[in-house]
């Protein structure tokens, strides 16, 4: 099996730690060049009879609506469906109206949605955890919610599971 997985979020929840982690190398953020029109490719997980191609999404991570990014938004959408799964990264204590527009990108999509709730290694009570989950929960229907700390790989093998479960 083989697929795309896109990995969308604001600004600092943690994508590219996300991605660092589950390819297992540090990807060159600089050199990085697009593959095709729609994505760039950003890195290549082959895991037994499972292939994920991690491509990114312009347009996704834009925070302000400015001119130039009116048209990449627009796009946005439209080059989300040409992916197998979404990887929608939020931070665990920190929802803002960012991740606001990053969801409201994602409302027309058909292809499903994994929430990966990110840095809960930084949760002191762990039964803060659960209110948290369930609000989230509540923003759309998710194929799966997983809480998760990119940095600390705590929970990675999870989301990786969820995601081949889709492609
Ligand atoms: P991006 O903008 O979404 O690509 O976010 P980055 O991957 O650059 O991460 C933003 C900041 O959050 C960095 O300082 C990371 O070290 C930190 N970070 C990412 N994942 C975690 C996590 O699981 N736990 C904690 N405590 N910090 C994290
Ligand atoms: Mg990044």
């Amino acid at each position: 099996r083989c697929g795309f997985v896109a990995i969308v979020g604001r600004p600092n929840v943690g994508k590219s730690t996300l991605l660092n982690h589950v390819l297992g190398q540090k990807l060159s953020i600089t050199s990085r060049k697009p593959q095709t029109t729609r994505h760039q490719i950003l890195g290549i997980k082959t895991e037994g009879p499972v292939q994920a191609i991690y491509v990114d999404t312009p347009g996704m991570h834009e925070e302000e609506p400015r001119a130039l990014n009116r048209y990449m938004n627009r796009t946005a959408s439209a080059a989300l469906k040409h992916v197998d799964v979404v990887v929608f990264v939020v931070d665990r204590h920190h929802w803002t109206p960012a991740d606001e527009m990053v969801l409201n990108k994602l409302t027309h999509l058909t292809c499903p949605v994994i929430l990966a709730v990110n840095k809960v290694d930084q949760i002191e009570k762990r039964e803060t955890l659960l209110p948290v989950l369930e609000s989230l929960a509540t923003k759309r229907e998710f194929a799966d919610i997983i809480p998760m700390s990119a940095l600390k790989e705590q929970n990675l093998a999870p989301l990786e599971e969820a995601v081949a479960r889709y492609l």
